[in-house]
């Protein structure tokens, strides 16, 4: 059974704002997190991966739409970028090698995480992006796991998130 553990809300102004909240995870997040995006589409779940990107090791981060997966080396942590759009994709996710795409050793973040939900590990950090206007989207963030006693991943990311500041990092030079 997964529980909720934490949840903390922000409100992003812009484009760059949510960027620089990814920065901030990317610099932050400890070994086999997993960040499980939903949101429509427009959102901002990519825009929030490009920063967690350039956070890890300025990587520069596309939507993997088409290639469901795509794995960035050679920063802090190796980044796992996975998209499960499209109803009836998850088949294909899973038989291209979807469920180990969702468990890796550094930062996986998946975008459309709920289509994946079985196969999503516990404990892991969700995050819900909500369109609020043209240019606002509230971001929920949630840590998920099994119950207290907190330890290990759930606790070092419920104490994560209680620091997150609510602009985030600032955005490395060249940011796009
Ligand atoms: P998704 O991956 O969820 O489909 P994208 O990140 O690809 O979404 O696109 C988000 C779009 O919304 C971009 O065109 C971006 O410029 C725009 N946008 C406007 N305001 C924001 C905001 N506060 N945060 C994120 N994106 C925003
Ligand atoms: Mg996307």
């Amino acid at each position: 059974m997964v529980h909720e553990l934490y949840r903390r809300e922000i409100l992003s102004t812009s484009p760059e704002q949510t960027a620089a909240i990814g920065v901030w995870l990317g610099q932050v997040l400890p070994p086999r997190t997993c960040v499980a995006l939903d949101g429509d589409l427009g959102a901002g779940k990519t825009t929030l991966t490009r920063g967690i990107g350039a956070g890890l090791g300025s990587y520069p981060v596309s939507s993997p739409s088409f290639t469901l997966h795509d794995l960035h080396e050679g920063g802090r942590l190796p980044l796992s970028h996975c998209d499960a759009w499209m109803e009836g994709r998850e088949l294909s996710f899973l038989e291209d090698g979807g469920s180990e795409w969702l468990v890796s050793d550094g930062v996986a973040v998946v975008e459309w995480a709920e289509r994946v939900k079985k196969w999503l590990p516990s404990p892991r950090m969700s995050i819900r992006i909500g369109h609020q206007s043209e240019s606002q989207r509230s971001l929920e963030f949630t840590v998920l796991g099994s119950q207290e006693p907190l330890d290990g991943l759930a606790k070092e990311l419920v104490d994560l998130l209680a620091k997150l500041p609510e602009g985030g990092a600032l955005l490395p030079e060249g940011f796009q």
